[in-house]
């Protein structure tokens, strides 16, 4: 029977039914508001939003479907990374379904979740097939990992500080534009000109595909300094969006070509989270994958950012991998949420195996 899956790790409450084939019958995404005024996600505001919100998402996107929760074949959940409020209340609450419909639980990893995301029938044009390249770009994420099977991720490189969606919200901050400022950030660049504001590119050339963008805030924000509290000219500030985005995108650029050279067999290149949204960005992946004679996919929008269809999906590949290795179906109801879940523990779930 289909599968019922549950997000709730960040700030979004989401809900999907997925059939056994991957078709997505319902989904629903609700992106908690009450969070702005602070400026980033509020981990105590974010649980009890789960909390309030889950029982009429899920009822609705049953609803949706068509379906009652006794059709349900099983139950998966978000079981990390994340903030462990969220965790607790999305993980409990599928664990307590799947226990009431005598049904099978599956704790699905988050980032996994991102990365099979382009497996998901049609959404990528000549499919997703193993090995390829994910850019993971969020808000809390930035990492490149190699995907090369179910269970099987080798993280290239990350962030050794801010992600760059903190970075870009961050930035968007200190430029008035309120939060997350990402999409009004790339709005007001295109007015500007990327080339008139010197700015720094973080580990550019370095060896490994690490990234850094704590620096690039700092010196936006000295010159930014001359200001103090007197409001922008709105040209300066456009160049500074512009200037700060080229500078990220040159970067993920470099960053890029070394990961693929970490990764020679790779035959795709994935962006996903939600910075993949970024259109400069997107231009300039497609290019470093053309020059790489590979493939560059992006799913869409609504599935790069948070959303219960990848968790669902995640753990419909799971399943298929459990039988196709002669495993027992995963039920994971002892499964414990985790706020650092790292991917190379995957491959544990098909230890036999291995
Ligand atoms: P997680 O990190 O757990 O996946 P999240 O909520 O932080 O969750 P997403 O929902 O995937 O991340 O993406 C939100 C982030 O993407 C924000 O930081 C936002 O500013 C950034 N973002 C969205 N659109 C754009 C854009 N056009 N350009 C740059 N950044 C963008
Ligand atoms: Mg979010
Ligand atoms: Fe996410």
């Amino acid at each position: 029977g289909p599968v019922l899956a549950i997000e709730s790790s960040c700030d979004e409450t989401a809900c999907a039914i997925l059939s056994s084939d991957g078709t997505c019958l319902a989904q629903r995404v609700v992106s908690q508001d009450g969070h702005a005024d602070f400026g980033g996600v509020v981990p105590e505001i974010a649980a009890r939003a789960h909390l309030a919100l889950l029982p009429g998402l899920v009822r609705a996107t049953l609803a949706d479907a068509q379906l009652t929760a006794n059709d349900i074949g099983f139950v998966a959940s978000t079981t990390g990374p994340g903030l462990i409020g969220g965790l607790i209340v999305g993980s409990g609450f599928g664990k307590g379904l799947a226990l009431a419909l005598g049904k099978p639980f599956v704790a699905v990893n988050h980032v996994e979740a991102h990365a099979l995301t382009a497996r998901i029938p049609g959404l990528v044009p000549g499919g997703a097939p193993f090995p390829y390249l994910l850019l993971l770009v969020s808000g809390g994420h930035c990492q490149c990992i190699a995907v090369e099977g179910v269970g099987q991720y080798r993280k290239l490189g990350g962030t050794i500080d801010d992600a760059a969606g903190e970075a870009f919200d961050k930035v968007a901050k200190m430029l008035g534009l309120g939060w997350p400022g990402g999409p009004a950030l790339e709005k007001l660049a295109r007015d500007g000109n990327p080339k008139t504001i010197p700015l720094p590119r973080p580990l550019l050339g370095r060896e490994g595909c690490d990234f850094s963008f704590s620096g690039l805030k700092t010196a936006l924000s000295q010159k930014l300094a001359p200001f103090g509290q007197s409001p922008l000219p709105r040209q300066f500030a456009a160049d500074l969006a512009a200037s700060f985005q080229q500078a990220v995108a040159d970067v993920v650029a470099d960053r890029i070509t070394h990961a693929l050279r970490m990764m020679p067999d790779a035959g795709l290149l994935v962006c996903a989270g939600g910075v993949a949204a970024n259109s400069v960005l997107r231009a300039r992946l497609e290019t470093v994958a053309e020059q790489h004679g590979i493939r560059f996919a992006a799913p869409p929008l609504k599935l790069c950012t948070d959303n219960a269809v990848m968790v669902g999906w995640a753990a419909l590949e799971t399943c298929q991998e459990a039988a196709r290795r002669g495993l027992p179906q995963p039920d994971d109801t002892a499964t414990r949420p985790r706020p650092r879940w790292p991917l190379d523990e995957m491959a544990h779930r098909f230890a036999a195996t291995l």
